[in-house]
């Protein structure tokens, strides 16, 4: 009998099978016919320390004994207060205000939406929103236009908004991005804002660049009065070496949007973080002038209760110890694969990796991702490559049996499928 569940990017008339997984534990993957996976994707970049923490799961398993869903506007509850207040402690000032929704998409809408609500508030109307070219910013009609446009996204084209897309910061051409960036502002008609993924661009292909790209993209967003907009959802949590990708570059954005890593991996909830500026553009007596966003499920107490481990996980455990571990492990079987005629641009940042593998004729759709992903699954791994990209991206929790075995079959793949 076939499944009626229609999976996420996926082509079910190709036939692929699709397995059941029964279990997850650490860094594995347990399916119904036995097989045992190791996630080296993190399950799409969410799992921080491994699957199942058990700090985590018992936080969810306590908080099923006094709360689910409740309505978020104009009520609280102890997690979401807790976890709000764990966030403003760790998180750079001055983001001092926590918006919760469920998704990194949705926490990308409210970033826009605060943008140009300061805009609207403060009297001084503005829409404009530059991008980074190649960006990801989620799968919503929004997040769609702030993205790079392709065949994700064609049939969609005629509903997305038109943004201002200034040129990735290839090393060596930075300076092209920074003057780009630079008279957009000066405009007559000037940004709303800037947003960007700070020093990788994920679902783009794993494209990296200089923290001082980034710290100068802020100092013109400061010079000219236009709002940074940070979208942290992958590179947060610890994925490039820092807690956030930011700190690197001593960047505090206006705005910055969390996700995937905010409860370890385990259930869904997103925040929009945002300075007392844009707070308090829409404080007032007028209730036109209340920011407009709400979802069912805002602040899920069990997603909330779940985060509230995960943060005490990261204030009370050595986690960017076992991160720096993790990205010196990766490196020294990574870094050696560049010695490899059929592999280019390999490339580290964190706890990611990545490379090229050499094919004229591969695009996102080409079927080198498909046959290297089954290549990969049939001997025990999960990656996905975007196109003839083969990226890495475990949690921490990985031992070096493991890691051996993934970069071990990439070297084989190099040498299967490489040109
Ligand atoms: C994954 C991702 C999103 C979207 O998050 P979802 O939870 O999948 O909606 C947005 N921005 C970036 C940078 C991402 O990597």
């Amino acid at each position: 009998m076939t499944s009626p569940v229609w999976h996420p990017f996926t082509q079910h008339g190709l036939g692929e099978p699709i397995p059941t997984v029964i279990r997850t534990e650490g860094v594995a993957l347990h399916t119904a016919d036995g097989a045992r996976i190791v996630d080296a994707i993190s399950s799409w970049w969410v799992t921080t320390h491994g699957h199942r923490q058990p700090a985590i799961m018992a936080a969810i398993a306590e908080a099923t004994q006094s709360l689910d869903q409740i309505i978020f506007a104009g009520w609280t509850h102890e997690p979401a207060e807790t976890v709000a207040a764990a966030l403003v402690d760790m998180m750079p000032a001055p983001l001092a205000h926590v918006f919760y929704s469920d998704s990194g998409s949705t926490s990308v809408e409210v970033a826009i939406k605060m943008a140009l609500g300061f805009w609207l508030n403060t009297n001084r109307p503005r829409s404009r929103i530059a991008v980074l070219e190649g960006s990801y910013h989620g799968d919503t009609v929004g997040g769609m236009s702030l993205g790079e446009r392709g065949v994700f996204n064609r049939a969609y084209a005629p509903l997305l908004f038109e943004v201002e897309t200034l040129p990735f910061p290839e090393a060596g051409a930075e300076q092209a991005t920074l003057d780009a960036l630079e008279s957009l502002a000066r405009a007559a008609d000037p940004l709303a804002a800037l947003i960007v993924e700070p020093l990788l661009l994920g679902a783009g292909g794993m494209r990296i660049y200089t923290p001082e790209v980034l710290a100068e993209m802020r100092a013109i967003c400061t010079r000219h009065d236009v709002l940074l907009i940070a979208d942290e959802v992958m590179t947060g949590w610890g994925r490039t070496g820092s807690l956030l990708a930011c700190d690197q570059a001593g960047v505090v954005p206006d705005i910055l949007c969390l996700s995937k890593g905010l409860t370890g991996g385990a259930v869904p909830l997103a925040v929009t973080m945002a300075t007392p500026a844009i707070f308090e553009a829409h404080l007032s007596d007028d209730r036109a002038r209340m920011f407009f966003h709400s979802s069912s499920y805002t602040a899920n107490p069990i997603a909330c209760a779940a985060a509230r481990a995960n943060l005490a996980i990261w204030r009370d455990e050595p986690v960017l110890d076992g991160i720096a571990d993790l990205s010196r492990r990766q490196r020294a079987r990574h870094a050696p694969l560049a010695d490899q005629p059929m592999f280019r641009n390999v490339r580290q940042l964190g706890t990611v990796t990545a490379l090229e593998l050499a094919d004229p004729h591969s695009d996102y759709l080409s079927a080198l991702g498909p046959a290297l992903m089954r290549f990969f699954i049939d001997r025990g791994v999960l990656l996905r490559p975007l196109g003839n990209t083969i990226y890495v991206m475990p949690p921490y929790c990985i031992d070096d049996a493991d890691l051996d075995l993934v970069y071990g079959l990439i070297a084989e793949a190099g040498a299967r499928f490489g040109h």
